[in-house]
């Protein structure tokens, strides 16, 4: 399918192409990260681009692997620069309308979330909390009924617990899968950002956690602090 799809786009009709990258760039909709969204459309469009010409070829994968580095926390001065004008560069110089259009949408993702783009750069965040690198998976001592569901699930052994214990996660081994979230019934497993609730250091019997206000802030005052292994 893929490689019929490579071959077609010269022949094809704008309308096609149009279709073709509207819906590939739908499949994102719901992903709230720009960067996040724009690293998964350049890494599906530019597997679809023929690869015919250079600027196509080259200039998806280069907008795939700026987004990639700073969805990485790799991302540095000038990167949304380099996106803008690798976007123009696809939308005056590819031969057909399928760089165009890529071009087209990728520009537009870049102007409509430039402060989000920056960010990411200059500030290493994620508000949206999708770029892994950017939160942190922790336990809810409220939430958690120590049920102990989450620890075989974990394929890193990154979760400390037992029955009838408030579970704690080891962010030095956690690679954030997210597989523990969809098995915990009780949503006790939640992301964080630069700032994380009061947690114990170790697993705690169930209902023994209380959480203390700090500075008033309440349970999101505490700063992340990293357990060692
Ligand atoms: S712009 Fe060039 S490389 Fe891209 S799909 Fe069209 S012909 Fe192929
Ligand atoms: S975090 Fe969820 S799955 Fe893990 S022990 Fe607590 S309630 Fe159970
Ligand atoms: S996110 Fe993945 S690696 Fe981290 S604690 Fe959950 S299951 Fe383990």
């Amino acid at each position: 399918m893929a490689l019929m799809q490579r071959k077609l786009w010269k022949q094809a009709s704008l309308e096609e192409i149009k279709n073709f990258i509207i819906e590939e760039y739908k499949k994102q909709s719901e992903n709230p990260c720009p960067v996040d969204k724009m690293r998964v459309f350049t890494d599906s469009t530019r597997r679809t681009s023929c690869g015919e010409c250079v600027i196509c070829r080259e200039g998806i994968l280069q907008l795939n692997v700026i987004t990639e580095a700073i969805s990485q926390g790799k991302g540095r001065d000038g990167d949304i620069e380099i996106l803008t004008e690798i976007s123009d560069d696809l939308i005056l110089g590819s031969c057909c309308s399928y760089g165009k259009e890529v071009g087209k949408i990728t520009k537009k993702i870049i102007e409509e979330s430039k402060e989000e783009f920056e960010k990411h750069i200059k500030r290493k965040r994620c508000d949206a909390l999708v770029c892994k690198k950017f939160f942190s998976y922790y336990v809810s001592p409220e939430k958690c009924s120590g049920c102990n569901k989450c620890v075989e699930e974990c394929p890193q052994k990154a979760i400390a617990g037992d029955n009838n214990l408030i579970h704690v996660i080891n962010l030095d081994i956690c690679d954030r899968c997210g597989k523990c979230t969809v098995i915990c019934e009780n949503a006790a497993i939640q992301k964080a950002g630069t700032v994380v609730p009061k947690l114990p250091q170790e697993p705690v019997p169930v209902g023994s956690f209380k959480a203390e206000p700090q500075n008033g802030g309440g349970l999101m005052a505490g700063r992340r602090r990293r357990r060692r292994s």
